[in-house]
């Protein structure tokens, strides 16, 4: 390249992108719109210099705004919440059945106590929980993670489907969505079930006879020891 025209290339680069847009804007112009414009004879003994000014002015842009939209998602990704949770006391932790709000269909209950903390300036607002694998069928009011020193809370989280086995323990990751929809995914957690003492379900079959899922009468035998309502084993694992 001559003399001229490096200078002229130097003085492009040392530019701010809006003059690399308005040389990209007025090359493009005098090449594409010559004859509308007027400059056909102007712009013919340049035209060498308008292509060459016009390819490296879009390299140019090209490049910043690949890297503009490069940075932009990095920022996205480092910006997500770092939330820390240590779970509570195991013997907290138990599951049991019960039905599901509006519906004739058995839920997982899963209850257990979790400590959340985080560094964010702000509050981390937990607006959905579920066990990993299943959907939450119970709506649970949002919970606030202040920063850094709160509480232990209490959680009681109605999921489906009922993946958990009759008298067996269940071990799972516990899943939180904040106020982004990102998701934020707990340690192994082992519930136990809560099974209620066979008195307490005859006590209950005397007065309440029949399933709550399919309404025919159950007997103590029939009656599933984890669920806390009238209901046979076969309704809640056919
Ligand atoms: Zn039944």
């Amino acid at each position: 390249m001559g003399g001229p025209i490096e200078a002229f290339f130097n003085a492009l680069a040392k530019y701010s992108w809006r003059t690399l847009v308005g040389v990209f804007v007025a090359a493009g112009a005098f090449l594409f719109f010559a004859k509308p414009l007027g400059v056909e004879t102007w712009a013919l003994p340049w035209r060498g210099y308008l292509v060459g000014a016009f390819i490296l002015t879009a390299t140019i842009l090209a490049t910043h705004l690949a890297t503009a939209v490069y940075e932009r998602l990095q920022r996205q990704h480092d910006r997500r919440i770092d939330l820390r949770m240590v779970a509570g006391s195991c013997t907290y932790s138990t599951w049991s059945i019960n039905v599901q709000p509006g519906g004739k269909k058995p839920m997982l209950l899963l209850v257990c106590e979790m400590n959340f903390a985080h560094y964010e300036d702000y509050s981390v607002i937990l607006r959905d929980a579920y066990l990993k694998g299943t959907r939450s069928v119970l709506p649970t009011a949002d919970l606030t993670v202040e920063g850094s020193c709160d509480d232990p809370t209490m959680l009681s989280i109605g999921v489906s489907p009922i993946k958990a086995r009759p008298g067996k323990p269940l071990a799972g990751r516990l899943v939180f969505v904040d106020q982004f929809n990102d998701p934020h995914l707990s340690g192994k957690l082992t519930f136990r079930p809560n099974t209620l003492p066979t008195q307490f379900h005859a006590n209950r079959l005397v007065t309440v006879p029949n399933c709550v899922f399919c309404s025919q009468p159950v007997t103590l035998e029939s009656q599933a020891k984890e669920a806390q309502m009238t209901a046979h084993t076969a309704c809640i694992w056919p």
